[in-house]
């Protein structure tokens, strides 16, 4: 049967701008309640070093402007949706790694915006930054869902070029799933910073030894995010999206910062108006996607031979659209919803 995987990248910002409760929670909530309502399962990417750095910092006293635990919340929230069977696993965004609050905000590490690369390919710093990763997502879940595991991953950004360091410490830590590409997908910005132009785009997932032979380790499966070409415009219309992003509403700008090239190009409308006109391969966000374009890419699908659709999307970026219902109405009879853990979690790791 052909399956979709829903997954939801459970984060604020990437410059460290956003509010837990406004960015992640509430619209979660919303989002979990559409799911409930057709029997989806979502597999959340819990990013997790905002989560320490929120953590060690509510923990010294400083309440960042909240009124309530935000930590706490983003607990309860995963515990809650873990104990009605969707699935939590690991997000990285490494810009947290070294981030401070200072006058009143985060200020992440924009030197160290990927995974790939991180720590110039330190193999072993990549694999402490994915067990303790583990390790949190299993300390937070383990006593809700006893057989929890933590087995599959997604580099912040889709950054996982190069990726030689991270499969080698995924093998060394058994999370043997990455989710982290969208073949097609191009990004030469000053941040982000990948090429996935070369890769099979009908493939719904494949054994990374056989794509990386300096790699050699066959048991770990890349599960690639579904893409098709489009006109960017599309994907952020509503009109109101896009006059937030060209007129100044900050949070609008700082969720295409890593998407446009330099600060300076930012700063101009009409470079802003040609970029969106740009057509270029877009992943299946169903919480920016409109039913029309859900149609689009229900129609691309089904001339493909694959069986593995995962689809994206932020919390942060639903507005509680009709697109995800329209979606899920119009699939749940002919696809199946999975999790990765469901799919893939029984298949252990063997050296
Ligand atoms: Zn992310």
């Amino acid at each position: 049967m052909k399956s979709f995987f829903f997954t939801l990248d459970y984060e604020l910002f990437g410059n460290g701008s956003g509010n837990v409760f406004k960015h992640i929670i509430e619209p979660t909530d919303k989002l979990l309640a559409v799911a409930e309502r057709f029997g989806m399962r979502f597999t959340i990417f819990f990013e997790v070093i905002e989560y320490w750095k929120l953590k060690e910092e509510w923990e010294k006293g400083n309440r960042m402007g909240y009124d309530r635990n935000p930590v706490e919340a983003m607990e309860n929230q995963i515990r809650e949706a873990c104990r009605k069977g969707h699935d939590i696993q690991l997000h990285l965004h490494p810009q947290w790694v070294d981030a401070r609050w200072e006058e009143g905000k985060w200020t992440v590490n924009l030197e160290q915006w990927r995974l790939g690369g991180y720590a110039g390919n330190d193999e072993n710093a990549v694999a402490e930054l994915l067990e303790r990763g583990k390790q949190t997502l299993e300390a937070l879940l383990k006593p809700v869902d006893p057989q929890y595991v933590c087995m599959a991953m997604r580099a912040g950004g889709y950054n996982i070029q190069p990726s030689g360091a991270i499969v080698a410490a995924m093998g060394a830590t058994g999370i043997f799933v990455d989710t982290s590409i969208y073949p097609g997908g191009k990004e030469m910005g000053l941040l982000s910073h990948y090429d996935y132009t070369d890769i099979d785009t009908g493939k719904g997932f494949w054994h990374v030894g056989a794509r990386l032979e300096d790699v050699g380790r066959s048991e770990i499966l890349e599960v690639p995010i579904v893409a098709f070409p489009m006109m960017r415009l599309k994907k952020f219309l509503t009109w109101e999206r896009v006059r937030g992003v060209l007129g100044n509403s900050r949070l609008a700008k700082d969720s295409l910062e890593a998407k446009t090239s330099t600060a300076e190009k930012k700063s101009r409308v009409c470079d802003k108006v040609k970029y969106f006109f740009g057509t270029e391969w877009q992943t299946w966000d169903f919480c920016l996607f409109s039913p029309s374009l859900h149609r689009l890419f229900l129609k691309q699908i089904s001339k493909q031979k694959r069986n593995v659709f995962v689809l994206v999307g932020h919390p942060k970026s639903y507005t509680g659209s009709r697109g995800l219902a329209y979606l899920l109405k119009k699939t749940h009879k002919e696809y199946g919803y999975k999790t990765i853990r469901e799919e893939w979690g029984k298949r252990g790791i063997s050296m």
